[in-house]
């Protein structure tokens, strides 16, 4: 993982760039930052035009850096009112068949993809081919070798291929890291992460293993395995996990209700999770060293993110997790800025690599040691 020094200098970048973003600074942005903002601008079509993606898009009206300007979408009816709403010219509107033509547009630098997990590693594969960079929503793929297929193509068409990992640029995540990686939580021993909701409509694509590739892991669980990651500092080399069902007819075979899982890093540290689709508000992290810890919930939801350490509690403002995404992920495209906690394709192959594992332990109940 970084050192602390670089972590330092990459925090005063974002700090520059992100000077005590308040809510209403956000979302007075627009209007101030068009006055003063005259760099170069991310122009972004959003693929998928969902739940997610309508929050993306009203979120990107805020930013400086990056702007909504295509759209990609099966439903002509989503596409019209888009156009209206954002200002989308037609010449800037595919749908799943077409969208191999945005090569020929110079008007988009970037696709962001935020349809149902299974159709990440296609849609990505024919984004890269077709020159563009892929921003890609999680979980990146629904393996690690789609995972790693994804960065490939994406290394050979030489576009960039980032993860919507927001939770990598909220103030408050990143000032436990900071004091994890300032020694003031001492040697770090131990992590819980909690994360689950109830989810719903049991006919809608979460539950649909064609569609979401699994169940609660590939979809809120996937937090507790990449915070466990940011908060400890390392990368886990082994996994142990068991799944449990309640409502085998919800929860088909191959879509899993709950798993709790353990990790274990090379320093000793180990991780415990719970990933569940049965129980509301579970959003939650701890993490302990031998000289403090750090409790945030929620963790992980849209905020504002609440938490306290043994130093008090965490005060950092709240800003809207996809605005800050975006501009910052302007920045790493445009600029060629590092995160501090990174958001690329090998970030999301990490996460997708432990979920094989976890799936693996819950099917064979063995500990799967990780390389
Ligand atoms: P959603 O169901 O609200 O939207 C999915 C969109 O994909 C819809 O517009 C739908 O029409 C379209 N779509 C295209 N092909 C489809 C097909 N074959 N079947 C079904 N829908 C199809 O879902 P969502 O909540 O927007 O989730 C989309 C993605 O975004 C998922 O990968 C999810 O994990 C991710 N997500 C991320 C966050 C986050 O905080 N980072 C939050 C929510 C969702």
């Amino acid at each position: 993982m970084n050192t602390r020094r670089s972590f330092l200098q990459k925090l005063s970048a974002a700090a520059i760039t992100f000077p005590l973003i308040s809510f209403e600074d956000c979302t007075n942005a627009d209007q101030a930052g068009s006055k003063t903002y005259d760099g170069p601008v991310l122009r972004v079509a959003i693929m998928g035009l969902g739940g997610y993606g309508t929050r993306v898009a009203d979120a990107m009206v805020d930013c400086k850096k990056a702007k909504l300007v295509g759209v990609i979408s099966g439903t002509p009816s989503k596409v019209k009112a888009w156009q209206a709403k954002y200002n989308i010219p037609d010449k800037n509107c595919y749908n799943y068949e077409n969208f191999d033509a945005i090569s020929k547009n110079p008007d988009i630098d970037a696709v962001y993809i935020i349809t149902p997990n299974s159709l990440h590693h296609p849609q990505a594969l024919r984004v890269a081919k077709a020159g563009k960079h892929v921003i890609c929503e999680k979980p990146m793929a629904l393996n690690a070798k789609e995972g790693q297929e994804m960065v490939d193509a994406c290394k050979k068409a030489n576009v960039k291929l980032l993860v919507g990992y927001r939770m990598h640029f909220e103030p408050k995540t990143l000032e436990v890291v900071r004091m994890r990686m300032d020694g003031e939580l001492g040697k770090i021993l131990f992590f819980q992460g909690l994360s689950g909701f109830r989810i719903g409509d049991p006919t809608q694509w979460r539950l649909n293993k064609q569609l979401a590739g699994g169940g609660s892991m590939m979809d809120i669980g996937i937090y507790s395995i990449n915070g466990a990651r940011y908060m400890v500092g390392e990368e886990p080399v082994w996994v142990t996990a068991q799944e449990s069902k309640t409502d085998p007819v919800k929860f088909k075979e191959g879509v899993d209700e709950t798993i709790q899982f353990q990790l274990g890093f090379p320093s000793g540290a180990v991780a415990s999770c719970l990933s569940t689709y049965s129980m509301n508000g579970l959003d939650k992290f701890y993490l302990n060293g031998v000289n403090g810890f750090a409790e945030m919930q929620p963790s992980t939801g849209y905020g504002p993110i609440k938490g306290r350490t043994h130093k008090g509690e965490l005060t950092q403002p709240h800003a809207t997790h996809q605005t800050v995404q975006m501009e910052e992920f302007a920045a790493i495209i445009l600029e060629g800025r590092k995160p501090v906690i990174p958001v690329d394709g090998e970030e999301g192959l990490r996460d997708l690599r432990i979920i094989d594992a976890i799936y693996e332990a819950c099917k064979t109940g063995k500990k799967i040691e990780l390389r």
